[in-house]
């Protein structure tokens, strides 16, 4: 096993090697950035010499944007997408022939590893377009030799309907649009049982382990965790397999690393929590070097019981930049959900607020359940206290919480929007 690992790591050095060439040769602002480190293409031998490489950030992204950090001819680019632009300027990403080929297959292995094969029909809820979410599924898919139904996102009633005639068995959207999808089947009397859903592939933002369950049981299904970004590729980066424990990144197409706040490398042993930092192995139109993600994770190469011998990273928590500091207390848009998740009469959606008076005001807009809803005036009161209680255990923060009726809180079709920082307005 060590053994197996020690010549992955080795053939990794090896197209680390090629990469850094490659980029020298065809980059001009990565020959640039090499040189001010005092660094030559032959100074990287192997995989132990990657963290003399400096890191590539979004902002250098966009600083070139649009076609600054190609390292190939224009005439080579088949495809360009764009990220969703969650935290500033979406940044502009190409692709030539065989990106498109080797992302396909990394969505293919990704959807072989939740046990997806030829005979399932895949559904994919991901919007189509810049996003890389639903193409990026779809090639996959199709590559796998399922059948695809390219629904995009939107049009929850059709798609309910599509779900239900055309015998899904595998969906792929977003977690909040998952979820969306089984209030509504909910609220239309629907039985779970109505469908054929074996499984789910969600991702492209942060989910909670009890929003997981809730989609599980509302879906029928057993959802997996699927992670990736558009500066690598898109969707397909990682994946989780049945054992539900971490993400499998594939070691082939991409180097994990992680690093804390200041840069330094916290996965020395080949584990570690902190920013994961990818770097690109087989990417031809725009090979990145030490990419940080700002996404929060950890890494390990411990065995995994379902035999892949590829790396796994942790569940993103969220991302450096979503931490929100709240009368000097760190807070994370998923700590606050993983308590609301997990109480009975809390909806599915909710909403951070964060204003400021003299002080930092904290505020939760939380969606009840329809039950509840029609309940008690005195089983509310109760459940806001629960809310503030087990809130103020978890942050040490008091926190506003107003309840609200099922349906006030804006449905999302893609990435939900969960934090309104009106500081930011200011
Ligand atoms: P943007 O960075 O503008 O949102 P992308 O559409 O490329 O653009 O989204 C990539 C980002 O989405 C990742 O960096 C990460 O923050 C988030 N993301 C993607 N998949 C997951 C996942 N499974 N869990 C948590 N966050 C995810
Ligand atoms: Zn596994």
């Amino acid at each position: 096993m060590q053994k197996k690992i020690e010549e992955i790591r080795k053939s990794q050095g090896k197209l680390l090697v090629k990469n850094v060439k490659y980029s020298w040769d065809n980059i001009p602002y990565y020959k640039q950035k090499m040189k001010e480190a005092g660094l030559k293409p032959e100074d990287i031998k192997g995989l132990e010499d990657i963290h003399k490489l400096p890191f590539l950030s979004k902002a250098d992204l966009r600083y070139h944007y649009p076609y600054g950090l190609i390292a190939t001819p224009l005439d080579n680019v088949v495809r360009f997408h764009s990220s969703s632009g969650t935290t500033g300027i979406p940044t502009v990403v190409p692709y030539t022939k065989r990106d498109i080929e080797l992302w396909a297959e990394l969505n293919k292995r990704c959807l072989e590893t939740v046990g997806a094969t030829h005979k399932d029909i895949v559904q994919v809820s991901y919007g189509y377009g810049l996003f890389t979410g639903g193409l990026g599924l779809h090639y996959g898919a199709e590559r796998l030799g399922a059948a695809v139904i390219p629904t995009s996102s939107g049009n929850t009633m059709r798609q309910i309907k599509i779900l239900k005639d055309m015998k899904t068995t595998t969906l792929a959207c977003t977690p909040s649009y998952a979820l969306m999808l089984s209030e509504v089947i909910k609220s239309n009397e629907m039985k779970v049982d109505e469908l054929s859903l074996k499984r789910g592939v969600f991702g492209a933002e942060p989910w909670s382990e009890n929003m997981r369950k809730r989609i599980e049981k509302g879906l029928g299904l057993e959802a997996f965790d699927i992670y990736g970004l558009t500066e690598l590729c898109g969707p397909g980066v990682g994946i989780e397999c049945s054992e539900h424990n971490g993400l499998h990144t594939w070691s082939d197409h991409f180097i994990v690393e992680t690093i804390d706040k200041d840069g330094n490398k916290t996965d020395v042993d080949g584990e570690g929590k902190g920013e994961l930092v990818f770097t690109t192995l087989q990417r031809e139109a725009m090979p990145v070097l030490r990419y940080r993600t700002k996404d929060l994770s950890w890494i390990t190469w411990e065995e995994c019981a379902c035999g892949l011998l590829h790396p796994r990273i942790g569940r993103i928590t969220g991302r450096s930049d979503d931490m929100l500091i709240v009368r000097g207390v760190n807070v994370f848009p998923s700590q606050i959900e993983e308590v609301l998740m997990e109480l009975k009469g809390v909806g599915d959606h909710y909403q951070i607020i964060v204003d400021r008076d003299i002080l930092d005001k904290l505020m939760i807009k939380v969606e009840v359940t329809n039950e509840i809803f029609s309940d008690s005036i005195s089983e509310l009161i109760s459940l806001e206290k629960e809310i503030k209680k087990r809130l103020f255990e978890m942050l040490s923060l008091s926190v506003d919480v107003e309840l609200v009726e099922p349906g006030q809180i804006p449905r999302p079709e893609g990435k939900a929007k969960r934090v309104i920082d009106l500081r930011k307005d200011m």
